[in-house]
Formats: C-alpha cells, sequence, structure tokens
C-alpha cells in the first residue's frame, strides 16, 4: 500500500491537469502521454506547455482538451488516471493571460471550463485535428519595424523598399514573393532582422494581403479634434500601460469614432495592439471602412458572419501578434492578443454584449476584467450608457469622459411630443405629422419613421366569433405577414398560411389590428404615391447584402421615407434626414420587466441621434397615448441625463440592479410540473448553504411560460452585496450539477441577466 496515495510518480512525471471540451464542472487530471510503443523514448516534456490543446480519453471515448497545469498532487484516484493521448498543437494557443481571463469568465458566469475556453477558441479546433494551416516561410515587421519613421532608412534604399512592402503585408509575406516583386534581397534582409525589424514568421498562404496589410497610400489626417476630444485623448493615452476604466459618454455624432482612432493610434505607436468590441456584426462594415481609410493598417475582422476557416486564420494573424487591430462582436473579447495595449468598447449598453445561450458571459464586463488583467485602460462608450456604468461612474470606479456637444457644425435635434388620443390617424401618423412629412419631402429631405414591430400586423381576428391567432407551441399571438400570406410566430418561428375563414366559426371577416412596418409601408405608398419609400427590417434584409444596398441608396438620396425598426437605431448614420417620426411605442412604456424603461429610453435617444448631421438640423416627433408618462418627461425636460438620474432613484428605492446583484436560474421542460419541481428543489439546496442578505424569490413561471412547446419557469437570487452572492453561487452550481435531471429538463444559470423573459 501506498503512503500517499495522491502524490504524482517521479518515473510517470507530472500530473497534466485539462479542461475538457464537454458541459461538466471542473478539471480533470491525466499522465503524460506514452512512450510510443517497443521505445523507451520518454516523451518530448517540452511539448506541454499550458495553452496546448490535447486529446484525452474521457469515459467511453475521446475528447479534446486544454492543458491547464502542470501539477504534482491530484484529488482523483491515481490508479484511475489515464494518460493523455497526444499533445495536438506545437505551440499553446493561449497564453496564461488568457488562461486566467477564461477561468475567471467561467467561474463567475458559473459556467464549466470546458465551455468557456472553447468559446474562445476558433470553432474548428473543437475537433482533434491539428492546427492544419499550410505553411510557408515568410518575414514579418517586428513592433518596432510597424513604427519606424521610414525616412531613417533613406541611406539604405533597398532595405526602406523591403520594409515598406513587408508592412503593407501586415501578416507577414512569403519568401517568394518577396523576390518576385523586388529581386534578389538577401543582405537587405539580414541587415534589417540584426535592427530587430523584422522576424521570420510561417505565413498562411490565402490570407488576403488586403485584409491586414498597411496600404501603400498615406493614410486621411482627419479633422484637427475640438477641445472635448482633445481631453477624452489625453486622459485616456495618460492611462497607458496600466489598468483603469473610463465611461465616454458622448452624445451621438460627438466624434467618439474620431477619438478611438486617435487611440488606436496612439497605441500603436506604442507599439500596441487594440481590441475594439462592436455589439452587431451589422455595425462592422462602416465602421471597418471607416478605420480602414484612417489607420495605415486594416483593422483584422471578427464576428459570426464569416467562415469558421476564415475566422481561424484571423484569430491565429492576431494572435500571432501580427494586427495592430481587431474589430469584432462579442465573442472577440476572449482572442490572444499578446500586445494588447487598448480596450474599446463600443454601445456599451447594447444588450448584444451579452450572450444569451450556452456560456452566459458581458463582453463588456469580460472586457473591464481583461483590461485589469493586462494592466490597460479600457473604454466603454455610448450616447446612453448603461445604468450599470453610470452608477460605476458616479462612483469614481471608472473615470468619466464627456463629449456632450456633436462634432463640426452639427446642432442636436429637437424633440416633440405629439399627443394622439383622439387624433385620426392615416397610415398609423396624424396630421401634424403627415404635415411635416411633406414639407421636408418637398424641400428635398429625408424623413425617417420608427416602428419597432414587423410584419403586417401583430393580431389577426375574427369579428364574428373573437378568435385570434394564436402560436399552438407558445404563449403568443401569431404576427400576420401579407406580402409571404403568412401567419407566423415572432418567439418560435412556427407558421401556418393565412387564413380565408375563422378556422373557429367559419365566417369570413377576419380583421387584422395594429400595425407593424410591413403594413407601414403599403399604406404609406398609397399616402405618399410619388416618394421613394424604403423598408429596414429583419425581413427586408434577410437576403445578404440587402442592408448594405438600402442603406446605400439612402446614403446616396435616392430614397426620401425611410421605415423600419430598431435596426434603424444601431449606429448607422443618416445625414440627410432632417424629421424623425417615433410612432408607437407606447406598449414597452408598461413593460414588466424592470429595464425596459432603460431600453425605451435609449431607443429613442439613439433614434434621434441617427438624425441631421452636419448642416441639416433635425427634428424629432414623438407619437404618444401618454404624454404625461414621467419617462417622457424626464427625458424630454434633462435629456438621456435627466432619465438616468430618474431611472437609478427608482433602482434604489427598489433594490435593483445596480444596487443589488442578480442571478437567474431557468429551467424548461414539456411539462410543467417539471421545471417547477427542479426549481424547488434547487431552492432547497439555497437555503441549505444560508447565506445571509441573498434572497431566493420563486420558482415562478417564465413572463411567456409556454415556448416552442416547452415551460418555463425561474428562480431569482438577489443581494445587496457581491461577496455572499458570490459564495453561495459557488457551492449551489455544484448542487445544480448534482441534482438528478429529469427527461426532458434543461436548465442554465444567468449571472447578471440582462433580459429576465
Ligand atoms: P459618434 O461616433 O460619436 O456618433 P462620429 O465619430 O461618427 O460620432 O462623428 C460624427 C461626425 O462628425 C462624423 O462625420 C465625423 O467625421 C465628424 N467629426 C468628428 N470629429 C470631428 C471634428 N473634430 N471636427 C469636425 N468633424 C468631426
Ligand atoms: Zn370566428
Ligand atoms: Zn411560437
Amino acid at each position: 500500500m501506498s503512503t500517499d496515495p495522491r502524490a504524482a510518480n517521479e518515473s510517470s512525471g507530472p500530473i497534466l491537469r485539462v479542461a475538457v471540451a464537454a458541459p461538466l464542472l471542473g478539471t480533470f487530471d491525466y499522465w503524460p502521454p506514452l512512450a510510443p510503443c517497443g521505445t523507451d523514448a520518454v516523451p518530448p516534456r517540452a511539448g506541454w506547455v499550458p495553452g496546448v490543446r490535447v486529446l484525452v480519453p474521457f469515459g467511453r471515448s475521446r475528447r479534446v482538451g486544454v492543458l491547464l497545469e502542470l501539477a504534482t498532487t491530484t484529488e482523483q484516484d491515481p490508479t484511475s488516471l489515464k494518460h493523455i493521448e497526444r499533445v495536438l498543437d506545437p505551440q499553446p494557443l493561449l497564453a496564461a493571460v488568457d488562461l486566467v481571463l477564461i477561468r475567471w469568465a467561467a467561474d463567475y458566469y458559473c459556467q464549466p471550463l470546458g465551455e468557456a475556453l472553447f468559446t474562445a477558441l476558433p470553432v474548428r479546433l473543437r475537433r482533434p485535428r491539428a492546427l492544419d494551416l499550410e505553411q510557408e516561410r515568410g518575414v514579418a515587421a517586428t513592433a518596432a519595424g510597424r513604427v519606424l519613421d521610414l525616412a531613417e532608412l533613406r541611406r539604405a534604399p533597398k532595405q526602406r523598399a523591403l520594409l515598406t512592402v513587408i508592412r503593407a503585408a501586415g501578416s507577414g509575406i512569403g519568401r517568394a514573393e518577396l523576390t518576385r516583386q523586388l529581386g534578389s534581397c538577401q543582405p537587405a534582409l539580414r541587415h534589417l532582422r540584426a535592427r530587430g525589424l523584422i522576424e521570420d514568421c510561417s505565413i498562411v498562404p490565402g490570407v488576403p494581403a488586403a485584409a491586414t496589410g498597411v496600404r501603400a497610400a498615406p493614410a486621411d489626417a482627419g479633422p484637427d479634434l475640438n477641445p472635448h476630444q482633445v481631453e477624452v485623448v489625453n486622459q485616456v493615452t495618460q492611462a497607458f500601460g496600466q489598468f483603469r476604466s473610463f465611461l465616454l459618454e458622448g452624445v451621438t455624432g460627438s466624434g467618439k469614432t474620431e477619438v478611438y482612432i486617435r487611440l488606436i493610434q496612439a497605441a500603436a505607436a506604442r507599439g500596441e495592439q487594440t481590441l475594439l468590441i462592436v455589439p452587431e456584426i451589422g455595425l462592422t462594415p462602416q465602421l471597418r471602412q471607416q478605420l480602414a481609410a484612417r489607420l495605415p493598417f486594416a483593422p483584422a475582422v471578427l464576428h459570426s458572419g464569416i467562415s469558421d476557416g476564415e475566422r481561424e486564420r484571423t484569430w491565429h494573424q492576431v494572435a500571432a501578434g501580427r494586427s495592430e487591430i481587431l474589430l469584432g462582436t462579442r465573442s472577440a473579447i476572449f482572442t490572444p492578443l499578446p500586445r494588447l495595449g487598448l480596450i474599446l468598447v463600443d454601445e456599451e449598453h447594447d444588450t448584444s454584449l451579452k450572450q444569451q445561450d450556452g456560456f452566459r458571459y458581458s463582453a463588456r464586463d469580460v472586457a473591464v476584467r481583461r483590461a485589469q488583467l493586462v494592466g490597460c485602460p479600457v473604454v466603454l462608450g455610448s450616447a446612453t450608457p448603461a445604468l450599470e456604468t453610470l452608477h460605476n461612474a458616479q462612483l469614481g470606479r471608472y473615470g468619466w469622459l464627456r463629449l456632450p456637444v456633436r462634432a463640426g457644425a452639427a446642432a442636436p435635434p429637437r424633440i416633440a411630443l405629439l399627443d394622439i388620443r383622439n387624433q385620426p390617424l392615416q397610415a398609423g401618423l396624424s396630421g401634424v405629422l403627415r404635415e411635416s412629412m411633406r414639407g421636408e419631402i418637398a424641400s428635398g429631405n429625408q424623413v425617417l419613421l420608427f416602428l419597432n414591430r414587423r410584419g403586417y400586423a401583430p393580431v389577426l381576428t375574427c369579428h364574428a366569433c373573437g378568435w385570434v391567432g394564436e402560436c399552438l407551441h407558445c404563449d403568443a399571438r401569431l404576427t400576420l405577414h401579407l406580402a409571404r400570406r403568412r401567419l407566423w410566430c415572432h418567439h418560435c418561428g412556427w407558421f401556418q398560411p393565412l387564413p380565408r375563414a375563422c378556422p373557429s366559426c367559419g365566417d369570413a371577416d377576419l380583421r387584422m389590428l395594429g400595425q407593424g412596418t410591413e403594413r407601414l409601408d403599403d399604406e404609406l405608398r398609397a399616402l405618399f404615391p410619388a416618394t421613394a419609400i424604403a423598408r429596414l427590417d429583419r425581413d427586408t434584409t434577410r437576403r445578404q447584402g440587402e442592408l448594405a444596398r438600402l442603406l446605400e441608396a439612402v446614403r446616396r438620396g435616392e430614397v426620401q421615407i425611410l421605415l423600419g425598426t430598431q435596426m434603424l437605431a444601431k449606429g448607422h448614420d443618416f445625414p440627410r434626414v432632417t424629421l424623425v417620426g417615433i410612432l408607437d411605442l407606447d406598449q414597452s412604456l408598461y413593460a414588466s420587466d424592470f429595464r425596459a424603461p432603460e431600453r425605451t429610453a435609449q431607443l429613442i435617444v439613439q433614434v434621434t441621434g441617427r438624425a441631421g448631421r452636419a448642416e441639416r438640423p433635425g427634428r424629432v416627433v414623438l407619437q404618444t397615448r401618454h404624454p404625461e408618462h414621467p419617462l417622457l418627461q424626464s427625458l424630454l425636460r434633462d435629456g438621456y441625463a435627466g432619465f438616468a438620474a430618474a431611472a437609478l432613484a427608482e433602482r434604489q428605492e427598489a433594490e435593483l440592479p445596480p444596487f443589488s446583484h442578480l442571478a437567474l436560474l431557468r429551467a424548461e421542460a414539456p411539462m410543467p410540473e417539471v421545471p417547477m419541481a427542479f426549481l424547488m428543489s434547487a431552492r432547497t439546496h439555497a437555503e441549505v448553504l444560508r447565506e445571509p442578505d441573498v434572497h431566493l424569490w420563486g420558482p415562478i413561471p417564465a413572463p411567456m411560460e409556454r415556448r416552442a412547446a416547452r415551460y418555463r419557469a425561474q428562480l431569482l437570487v438577489q443581494s445587496p452585496r457581491r461577496g455572499p452572492l458570490r459564495r453561495l453561487l459557488a457551492g449551489w452550481t455544484r448542487a445544480l450539477h448534482a441534482l438528478p435531471r429529469p427527461r426532458g429538463l434543461r436548465w442554465s444559470l444567468d449571472i447578471d441577466p440582462q433580459d429576465m423573459s
């Protein structure tokens, strides 16, 4: 009998601790790989570096995992440990600091580490294949080489020509290609290498040089910054090299993008990479063009809309430090950046920054943690900051930077409430709004109409018996889509053909109630027959490239009336728009989610900000049947800041975030009793843990109890203090994973939930 069964055995080598790609808590220990059969050779220890992927036996199958650390003892029974089958990568894919970040995120969001790790890696690396990037020998500019003033090489024209071409290639250029462009150049290459301006690298054929390259043409210098912008740039650049969080609160059109560009340049001049996170892929083409027009290097781009192969190549290029800037959506926050010196999160209030399924993390909050680990500044930018972020700025945890005026000559739009009670509406538009529209169109301006509901009508009902079209699988009404002759569920995607007569009583008098964008579009064409109208919603932009085409037509002035859903509120600028009509937000004023007022205020301000830039001032008309509503009143009187102050006071009163912290346990199953029973027993386990100051609310059925044929329920955990909540969650997560799981039950834990439905 061994005296200490948990200690590793010298002859077998260390214990390798691995996170496996599986939804299981904890890590798993293995012995090193066995020597190849029939040899005594010890496998090369040099390959056992944390951050490499490994192939491991797991139950009756094999899984890909990531090596986390080498250990000398194990909590598992050492006699049961298996050997790693093989190491998959010659070098670690994740650096130590990346592993620390991902381990923190898995812990904070109560997620299995393996799931978190493989969220951070390109999806193809979940499979046990080695990096099969065919590689060729090449050279790339070093950090010093990228920022060197080329004038310093004026006495060495060959070196200068070489460095220019190598810099232009960005991610590296093959030897063969260099020789093809410049002829034989060995001595000059040797000199540049000796001076530390270039280094050898492997290059991946097929990465288009334009995707990464430094363009030969000098970039546009951009406008002179106004004093507010100068102050913001100074504050952030002074924080370079250390951790500091900033809220950049800048009204729409105040020149935030311009500030980002200057900061990216300043970071690059220090030889540091910038990570720029945006909420939506729809925003990346425009921003990408802006960056490309102004920076001497094009950004690497990562989002879910690009192919797995391209994503993997870009990931490697960035991780190898061969791109000055990575522009990406949510999941890009985990991409390794060896020279990271600045993190920017644009539209930080946007809910798309929070993943709503699987690994439910907030890219904004992970960004702050990452900046802290790396020791660099992070800037959270928005015209309508999240109340959480504002609160952090008010407490002094975040530096508070403001751009209070529009850049250049643009004047802020004026907002007017329009009481539509007892008003005759045509196409949902009051007489006042219709007249204003005619005036603007006659003067050659554009009008934007915002209606946050797609489809033709939200309700189809029978006038004879009161039947209403409802989804078979959800507690929800079906939306009428007239052009496609469907009744469609916007929650589960189920649809049925449009009935000719009432399915209940057979009467033919079916009526469409309410108005969606499709109907508005139709009715506007009757009201404004000679006017070019464009509709922008998920139905009209489904086809690839259609959104870009519509935006371009608007930009060129080929469209006089632009109507659409909240897609209009997101980042796009419409400089020729002088009138914005907000048609119907009344429902969202009274929604049950405690964040509804915040979202509504953000939407109004964001839509408003799209209008009237540069020399054309904008006007906003907000139609409502509740002109006395306190949200609308505070917004009109004191702008977003006034609204936010009032909303924060309400949150404090109600002990809601940011004055308390929430975790939401959701469960769902085909039978209604099952999720409730699961949550009841989860509640019992939480009570046993007895953390003071932690309150449990529920379980209760979800606001929409039945969705996609599953019954849903939730249990809310709330605490005014983060500490006790975190302690409870640590023990509770383990208990939840150990709970028996009835057939068909799915559960998930959402930390800092943004959407309570
Ligand atoms: P935001 O991102 O805050 O909405 P942008 O950065 O897009 O604002 O700037 C809005 C407009 O103002 C753009 O057309 C931009 O070129 C212009 N702009 C930005 N800064 C300046 C400046 N200092 N002087 C003149 N125009 C500017
Ligand atoms: Zn009927
Ligand atoms: Zn449905």
